[in-house]
């Protein structure tokens, strides 16, 4: 099953990819973890896009597209994928039509008061991404991650200012997906404003 999750930052599909990987038995490959994968091992990719997304701004897109065509070219992908934060542009999709089938695009929906919320309560593990909320989602000890034990952190850009040029950034380049995947007739809504079992129950009753 090839899947795309598109939805505003915020909207909670890292959180619904990291549980759905395991029900679906398919990688999640978020573009954004990657690149931060990349800036904490201090890669040349991850020299070239810190700056641009601290600020919340997208990397260019070929240089995403080219990542996620070597990503989709590893032999896990081959059974599927949930990508999560790409496309996030005409040309992004515009690509990925090139490289894979897409079966169907998972549109996360959500008020922007709650994306608000959502932002700025999230703190994340550095080193494997997990990410809590302050009130929805919080560790077992307050600032520490549970498995690891490493203290959690606030991305540089789920600071104010680059939450709202994200928001802004979304509605520029990536909400026109909505129409453009609508009209392929590969979209479904899906409401994210519950809990992470109930979304991912929803999820499977679209998808199974
Ligand atoms: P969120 O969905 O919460 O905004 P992500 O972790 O998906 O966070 O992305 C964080 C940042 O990584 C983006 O603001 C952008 O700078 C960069 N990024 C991720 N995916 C893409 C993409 N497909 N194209 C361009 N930039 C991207």
């Amino acid at each position: 099953m090839n899947l795309v999750f598109l939805g505003p930052p915020g909207a909670g599909k890292g959180t619904i990819a990291a549980i759905a990987k395991d029900a679906f038995a398919i990688p999640h490959i978020s573009t954004g973890d990657i690149f931060r994968a990349n800036i904490k091992n201090e890669t040349e990719l991850g020299k070239l896009v810190k700056e641009i997304m601290a600020s919340g701004n997208l990397v260019p897109d070929e240089v995403t597209i080219k990542m996620v065509e070597g990503r989709l070219g590893e032999e896990d992908a081959k059974k599927g994928y949930i990508l999560d934060g790409f496309p996030r542009t005409i040309p992004q999709a515009d690509a990925l039509s090139r490289m894979s089938n897409v079966d169907k695009v998972i549109n996360f929906v959500l008020p922007k008061e709650e994306i608000l919320k959502r932002l700025s309560g999230r703190r994340v593990c550095k080193s494997t991404g997990r990410t809590y909320h302050i009130i929805y989602n919080p560790p077992k000890v307050e600032g520490i991650d549970d498995e690891t034990g490493e203290p959690l952190i606030q991305r540089d850009d789920d600071k104010e200012e680059a939450i709202l040029n994200r928001l802004e950034v979304y509605e520029k380049s990536t909400a026109p997906l909505i129409e453009y995947y609508k009209a392929k007739g590969l979209l479904v809504d899906l409401d994210c404003s519950g809990k992470p079992e109930d979304i991912l129950e929803d999820l499977k009753k679209i998808l199974l």
